[in-house]
């Protein structure tokens, strides 16, 4: 018998409703203790997926009016029995409802035990179940859309695919090695060269989304550099819609870092506006042209800022050449004023005009950042990794099919190659969560937040 648990669904702040929720095999018999309808029906009594009027009272006090949602076992989020109070949203009367339910016998749900015991009781798999928190943190319309492919079942069902092919593989070469003098047919190298093929074709397909899905859903940090004065303070300002950073005409004033997060289309920049990056004899502002370069080197997200009206200076060369190798979009501002910069000099870089003065140009940034980003070509639609878990199983996974292929290529003994189809498998199976040890559920769930 599982222990009855229970615990506010809904953010610890004054709303319109603050709900409840109570699963386990005694949630009936604890509600109805606490739940007093006007007819006197009990809950215990009540069919699943019904709603019921009545007060919550505690030793015959009134806490609060109510409506309980019923759902009875195998009908509900976690499988079990699930009764939910909907209380006015105050925090000191549902935080006293709580009391009142966990004083009637329930315990204090963990981090994610409603949604763990879904996955217990088989009403999702593991990665769905990760994807329900995708869901709940989604900051824009492609994450959302992501989560619920995901939530959808999209990887599990890819997985499943992949490890079916693994398994079609090694449950060939096994017939080899287990019965090697049976009289078996002449194995087939075309087609388990050809499944090792698909399955690595696969994995390595679902490691390129690892990146993007990340920035979908944690945003990108991201630096704008630039020499004094070509409007860097004045584009943040532009981004964020307020006024964050000192915008002046005084070359040098923007002294140090300031940090930001603006969501650019389905992006959240996580912005730090650099003090102009140039060679100072100011001691001050040379602590912002160090931190800037640090920023630089640690931002995943290169804006660079030039003035369109001036000619290329030594300084924006310099930071041209810091631009190899980075994640980047050259901004070309200031294009309301008659143009000096010769374009030619950024022409290997991927470009945009803006004139942050006059706002113009942000949708052309919008689409820079997404394709540099590489979210412009991340679909929603289709099944991606969303964790560093889901990612190390694939890793994990693909790194033993390559070594299963080399050594079936280099003509290792077969049972080597079945051993290291069977690790591919293992790591797959323990992604989908149907072979996850208790370490790693604890671990998916611990991350949830209480009553989900
Ligand atoms: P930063 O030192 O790179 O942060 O530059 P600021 O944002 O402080 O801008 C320097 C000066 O250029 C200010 O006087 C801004 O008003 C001006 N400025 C910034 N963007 C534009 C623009 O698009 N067009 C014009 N004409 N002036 C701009």
């Amino acid at each position: 018998m599982n222990e009855t648990i229970a615990a506010i669904a809904t953010p610890l702040s004054p709303g319109g409703i603050g709900i409840i929720r109570i699963s386990g095999d005694d949630a009936k018999a604890i509600a109805d203790q606490l739940f007093v309808s006007p007819s006197g029906a009990s809950l215990s009594q009540a069919k699943g997926y019904s709603a019921h009027y009545g007060l919550l009272k505690e030793n015959g006090e009134k806490i609060d009016e109510c409506i309980a949602l019923v759902f009875s076992a195998p009908k509900s989020y976690t499988g079990e029995d699930v009764v939910e109070f909907s209380l006015h949203g105050g925090v000191f009367v549902v935080k006293k409802a709580l009391r009142a339910v966990l004083s009637t016998g329930a315990r204090l749900a963990e981090p994610g035990e409603f949604t763990k015991r879904a996955y217990f009781n088989g009403k999702l798999t593991l990665t769905e179940a990760e994807a329900i928190m995708d869901i709940i943190s989604a900051g824009g319309k492609q994450a959302l859309q992501a989560a619920n492919t995901a939530r959808n079942g999209a990887l599990y069902h890819k997985i499943q695919e992949i490890t079916q092919g693994l398994t079609v593989a090694a449950a060939h070469i096994s017939a080899f090695t287990d019965f090697p003098d049976e009289g078996l047919p002449d194995m087939d190298f075309t087609l388990f060269e050809e499944n090792l093929r698909k399955a690595k074709e696969e994995l390595n397909r679902l490691l390129s989304t690892f990146d993007s899905g990340v920035v979908l859903r944690e945003g990108i940090s991201c630096a704008i550099i630039g020499r004094p004065n070509v409007g860097k303070s004045t584009l943040m300002n532009l981004l964020s819609g307020c006024e964050r950073s000192i915008v002046t005409d005084i070359a040098g004033t923007t002294r140090d870092v300031i940090e930001e997060t603006v969501k650019l289309g389905e992006v959240f920049l996580r912005l730090s506006d650099t003090a102009g990056i140039r060679n100072t004899e100011d001691t001050v502002e040379s602590i912002g042209v160090h931190r800037a370069k640090e920023r630089l080197r640690e931002a995943a997200l290169i804006l660079a800022v030039f003035d369109a009206s001036e000619e290329l200076t030594d300084d924006d060369r310099e930071i041209l050449a810091l631009l190899a190798d980075k994640k980047s979009v050259i901004i070309i501002n200031k294009t309301d004023l008659p143009v000096k910069m010769d374009m030619d000099s950024v022409k290997h870089f991927k470009t945009i005009q803006i004139s942050a003065a006059k706002g113009t140009g942000l949708e052309e940034l919008v689409v820079a950042v997404n394709e540099t980003t590489g979210l412009a070509a991340l679909d929603p639609n289709a099944a991606i990794l969303a964790s560093e878990r889901q990612k190390n199983c694939v890793i994990k996974a693909n790194q033993a099919v390559t070594a299963a292929e080399n050594e079936y290529k280099t003509g290792q003994m077969l049972d080597i190659v079945g051993f290291e189809l069977e690790e591919a498998i293992t790591a797959l199976l323990e992604l989908n969560g149907e072979k996850a040890s208790e370490t790693v559920v604890n671990e998916v769930f611990s991350r949830f937040c209480v009553g989900k």
